[in-house]
């Protein structure tokens, strides 16, 4: 009888085999018995025999027809990528499907709500239909083509479900429920495919060069297109897509953040109005990842706009990939398959033979360098794509050298206040949530410190919490202290919340809004927020990182930044070169517009290379400077790293686990340098200590040969009571 060998989701580094009765394809999903459970796996390949033991080997239990079969391509990724970041290989393939596709539960029989026209709809002229319902209009157009789910109408808008209420209220649409059919019939690209394409811009000299360089490439060709924030990389990635949709071609869009999707969403409809479009999240419900990523798989959906999972998209017809902000480190997992999906991405267009191109205005050095090497082809974007936007001017006030109230200079209450005058808003970045990082005892110097953490419990004071930002222990704000008795406690430096309430002290008429994870909990409270900044109804913006990326708020013409030293003296080599990229982000944000933009850095440091090169708008000098500072000291991009992490209540285990690994990679005697066993940066979590052990060789292969090899011992090695991972091309430290 014929044997498969399947993927299941289990944490062994090995196939299942099981004879199959019925004719099965590589790729297909099947469910099989494993121990007393019965699970989904995935086809890796078919045999004719096997050394299994016949007494020992099952039969598959059912074949599933639900879905279309895994293609081989996205297959050998996937085997790339365990065999790569030494990651399981069932719980690799399974992890990267959409959670339905995981379950034993066959997909089919599930009834889904639809919508279609009624007689009345149908009789409308939509020529006639009143032009600013944009969402209503495209709705309708869309029901003329075919009846749809509401998956599918949502990816026209995000307040599709609002509108087609009103709709069927008007009479004019109409649900029903349908079992949709297991698979969708593949569409295969190729050919000249007509499409509307609203060409809205003439392209500048330098933009019209960057796709003339990309549409040249023939096969595999990675690009970095090194553009400063404004100087329309949108444009460019739009006008690659026209000429990829054109050839009947599918596009693979990866960004960093899920709240930049439904806006980047809208945005390449109102280009592109007659493409199929489809994103890949997980802020999307499970059946709705399970039907955009079919609708990928079937090469339906042309132009596929994700979040890091979606690198792992079945695309028949992919013809390019473009990975925006190349260097956020969103796009590296940091648990189970610790992937970086831009260099997964890059290894699909390697494989695929087709381009890919990663656009920054702050590369990360590795893709810098990659390209000053030439492994990269440079295309620069040096100019803003709007003449008359110039780039915001910058300045540091040096926080030892003028009056501070609560953490804000004079001089930057002073610069907001003739915003507020002058009806612009202003932002104040301050990386820290809550009303202050820690609270103090005045008597004894007593900390609020985490009972399960070696960090301090966050104050809260809305709440009236301390709340750790760690593990989410929290307590109410204690009266007295704890150690001495003292009533006179303290709360020491600030957070967002203490910003706008000093904010607001000085500012009584002006209208703040505060921006962080804790205002923002509510998923349409961020939508909510955006429009209330467009429409000018904010005067001054406190917030996090999630303000610095990608929005484009006209009214901004002041940014602020708070505290930003920290970073300058971390333990993480890489943290200057984050707080570079996250500092010019936000300094991006001012003056997009004709209005000229000012940004104000508080710092004790003002002098300091990162400083200098930020306010001549430097990032070459600065980022030459950076790698011949990683040079000098063995760092990547010149070495490659993988990092070997533990964690477990007892601190003995933890360590004795570590030293034992620590022998075991000195005893293979390679061409790799192995660190000694150190404390994490968080060296306790949870009540669990933490600790991690690096290791790093002068090139990939090598690294990788010894992480192969190394495994295997740490595997043997006795680990009942703890938790360890092994990281390879880490960022975090
Ligand atoms: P980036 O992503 O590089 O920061 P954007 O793509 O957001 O920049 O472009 C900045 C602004 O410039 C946008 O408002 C965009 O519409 C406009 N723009 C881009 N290219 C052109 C062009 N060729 N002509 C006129 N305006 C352009
Ligand atoms: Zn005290
Ligand atoms: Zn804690």
């Amino acid at each position: 009888m014929p044997i498969v060998r399947v993927a299941l989701d289990v944490p062994l580094s090995t196939l299942f085999d099981y004879t199959v009765e019925a004719s099965v394809a590589v790729g297909q999903r099947v469910i099989v018995p494993f121990g007393r459970r019965q699970m989904a796996g995935v086809v890796m390949e078919c045999l004719a025999k096997t050394d299994v033991a016949p007494e020992r080997i099952k039969p598959v239990k059912q074949v599933l027809h639900d879905s279309l079969p895994l293609s081989a391509e996205l297959l050998d990724l996937l085997r790339f990528c365990s065999d790569y970041y030494r990651y399981p290989i069932g719980q690799t393939v399974l992890s990267a499907l959409p959670v339905r596709l995981r379950s034993d539960k066959p997909i089919v029989g599930k009834p889904v709500l639809s919508y279609r026209l009624s007689a009345g709809g149908a009789a409308l002229d939509l020529e006639k239909f009143p032009k600013r319902k944009v969402v209503q209009r495209r709705i309708l157009a869309k029901l003329a083509e075919q009846p749809c789910n509401l998956a599918q109408l949502k990816s026209l808008s995000a307040t599709a479900g609002k509108q087609l209420k009103t709709l069927e209220a008007e009479g004019w649409v109409e649900h029903y429920t349908s079992t949709p059919s297991p698979t969708l019939p593949m569409q295969r690209g190729g050919g000249f495919v007509q499409h509307t394409f609203d060409n809205a811009h003439t392209l500048t000299c330098e933009q019209q060069q960057a796709v003339d360089a990309v549409s040249a490439a023939q096969g595999y060709a990675c690009f970095l297109l090194h553009g400063i924030t404004g100087s329309g990389k949108t444009e460019v990635y739009v006008h690659l897509m026209h000429e990829v949709l054109q050839r009947g071609g599918q596009v693979l869009l990866l960004v960093p953040e899920i709240n930049l999707t439904p806006q980047l969403e809208n945005y390449f409809y109102s280009r592109f109005p007659d493409v199929s479009l489809t994103s890949l999240h997980s802020g999307l419900s499970e059946n709705e990842r399970l039907h955009n990523w079919q609708q990928a798989q079937a090469g339906v959906a042309r132009i596929v706009l994700g979040t890091r999972l979606a690198v792992f998209a079945e695309l028949p017809n992919l013809a390019l990939i473009i990975v925006d902000e190349e260097h956020d480190s969103s796009f590296k997992q940091q648990d189970g398959l610790r992937y970086s999906a831009r260099d997964v991405a890059i290894f699909r267009a390697n494989q695929r033979g087709v381009p890919i191109v990663l656009g920054s205005a702050t590369p990360s050095l590795e893709s810098y360098h990659n390209a000053q090497s030439g492994r990269y082809r440079m295309l620069r974007l040096t100019g803003r794509a709007l003449a008359e936007a110039r780039l915001p001017a910058v300045r540091c006030i040096n926080i030892n050298q003028t009056v501070m109230h609560h953490g804000i200079s004079e001089n930057l209450l002073r610069e907001i206040g003739q915003r507020i005058a002058r009806r612009e808003q202003s932002l104040l970045f301050i990386n820290r949530r809550g009303y202050a990082p820690v609270l103090m005892c005045g008597g004894c110097g007593w900390l609020s410190g985490c009972k399960n953490c070696a960090g301090k419990m966050v104050l809260h004071l809305n709440d009236k919490r301390l709340r750790c930002h760690h593990c989410g222990y929290q307590l109410h704000v204690p009266h007295a202290c704890p150690s001495c008795g003292d009533t006179d406690l303290h709360p020491v430096g600030s957070g967002t919340q203490r910003v706008e309430s000093v904010l607001q002290e000085r500012f009584p008429e002006a209208r703040i809004l505060r921006v962080d994870r804790d205002s923002t909990r509510n998923k349409r409270a961020w939508q909510a927020m955006r429009e209330r900044i467009h429409a000018n109804e904010v005067d001054i913006l406190v917030g996090t990182q999630m303000l610095a990326k990608g929005h484009d708020f006209p009214a901004l013409t002041l940014v602020g930044v708070l505290n930003p030293d920290g970073a300058l003296y971390s333990s993480d080599f890489r943290a200057a070169e984050k707080l570079f990229a996250q500092l010019a982000q936000v300094a991006g944000r001012a003056g997009r517009s004709d209005k000229p933009g000012e940004v104000l850095i508080q710092t004790a440091f003002p002098d300091h290379p990162l400083f200098r090169a930020l306010r001549a708008h430097d990032f070459e000098g600065w980022a030459a400077a950076q790698l011949a500072e990683r040079r000098m000291a063995c760092f990547p991009p010149f070495v490659y790293q993988a990092m070997l992490r533990a964690e477990g209540k007892n601190e003995t285990e933890v360590y004795a686990f570590l030293h034992k690994a620590h022998a075991a990679a000195l005893g293979l005697e390679r061409d790799v340098e192995v660190f000694g066993v150190v404390p994490a940066a968080l060296p306790r979590r949870a009540n669990h200590i933490r600790a991690q052990l690096l290791v790093q060789g002068a090139r990939r292969k090598v690294l990788q040969t010894f992480v192969r090899d190394w495994q295997p011992l740490l595997d043997a090695l006795p680990a009942q009571k703890l938790r360890w991972s092994l990281d390879v091309d880490p960022a975090e430290f």
